[in-house]
């Protein structure tokens, strides 16, 4: 039967990514020799990481004077990367959920941080609107996209200071000025390749800026300098990176992945509030395009497992929401075909017609 990848993550890669992935781990560059077994001094592998910072400049149109970097240790080590090299006495953060609170965690450790806004107190089902960003701050940090509770951020806000962006989730699903920027994370197991590497975006004048001593490994100018390759990269997720990359430019680049995205997650949202058995779980004007959670209406709740066990059935994949959400998940990341989305719907339609 055929399966329906909604994982959260690791997730959904494209078809093209996983053959040329697998073609290249059985031999890579035409080498004779397998992706896993070579050097990533030498040069088939220079080429393949020269390309992937380069595309993802095009795809996503850096500016002079930035820096693409795959790094290891996901995006949570960027959450105290970040802070080690860009907060001088206070950093201003938003807190949206689980990733933001342990983003704002590890910057309490380098100095001052400012909770500008937070939405804890409606278990993060929204994001806050009325609040100030310091001008005193030296960078705002906010979660463009909350994976666990599906809102998301799809604009730049307007902010009167530098800003950081955790990506990880809906990277490469919308275009946004990245000279607003110091900084962007995104861990690639969302949007874009096999967990393991870590796309970082940082502007060189940002840093050198704080007086504390910063660990090499730790410290982005030694990878800038090093061209990510001061230790080892992690070459298996940064050569399905590219090939992902190569897809998306094929297919038309991040605008054309966008157009996509607004289209499945609206036909699911529709469903969602069209069926007497469900609705979503956050405000609709902060909903995301790539997590999109939902749950029983309260009269149907009994029907929760039921329809767990009806939609896997079926075929469906990864659709059990996260546990501090409960309900259901379907994530609709840019790999995620449009016909996974209408076969999820024909479920719940289908389930509908039985109640
Ligand atoms: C998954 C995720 C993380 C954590 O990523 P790791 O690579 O596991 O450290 C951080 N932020 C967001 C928004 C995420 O979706």
């Amino acid at each position: 039967m055929k399966k329906h990848n909604f994982y959260a993550g690791p997730s959904i890669l494209t078809p093209y990514t996983i053959q040329k992935t697998a073609d290249a781990v059985i031999n890579f560059a035409d080498t004779g020799l397998s992706l896993l077994e070579v050097s990533h001094r030498g040069k088939e592998f220079q080429a393949v990481i020269d390309e992937a910072a380069a595309l993802t400049k095009e795809l996503l149109n850096v500016p002079e004077g930035y820096h693409v970097l795959f790094l290891g240790g996901g995006a949570s080590l960027q959450f105290c990367m970040v802070p080690f090299n860009l907060l001088k006495k206070k950093a201003a953060y938003i807190n949206t959920g689980t990733w933001a609170t342990n983003a704002i965690k590890e910057a309490k450790l380098f100095g001052e941080v400012e909770v500008v806004a937070s939405s804890e107190d409606n278990k993060f089902n929204y994001i806050p609107k009325d609040f100030v960003i310091p001008t005193d701050a030296d960078y705002f940090h906010y979660t463009s996209n909350n994976t666990i509770y599906g809102t998301e951020t799809r604009k730049d806000y307007d902010s009167p200071i530098p800003m950081v962006c955790d990506m990880s989730s809906d990277i490469f699903s919308r275009e946004f000025d990245v000279s607003k920027y110091e900084c962007i994370y995104a861990g690639a197991q969302k949007n874009l390749a096999p967990s393991g590497v870590t796309i970082v975006i940082i502007k060189e004048d940002a840093l050198g800026h704080v007086d504390r001593p910063i660990p090499t490994m730790l410290d982005y100018r030694t990878h800038i300098k090093k061209g990510s390759m001061f230790n080892t990269p992690p070459v298996l997720p940064i050569y399905s990176a590219l090939m992902t990359l190569r897809y998306y430019k094929e297919q038309g680049g991040v605008k054309e992945m966008e157009r996509r995205d607004l289209e499945k997650a609206a036909m699911l949202y529709d469903e969602i509030d069209r069926n007497k058995l469900f609705r979503g779980t956050v405000a609709e004007e902060d909903r995301s395009i790539m997590n999109v959670c939902f749950v029983m209406n309260p009269e149907y709740a009994e029907l929760e497992k039921d329809f767990m066990e009806f939609a896997t059935s079926k075929g469906m994949v990864g659709i059990k929401g996260h546990r501090s959400v409960g309900g259901f998940r379907a994530s609709l990341y840019n790999a995620l075909p449009k016909e996974s989305v209408q076969a999820l719907i024909g479920c719940m339609k289908e389930f509908e017609a039985k109640h």
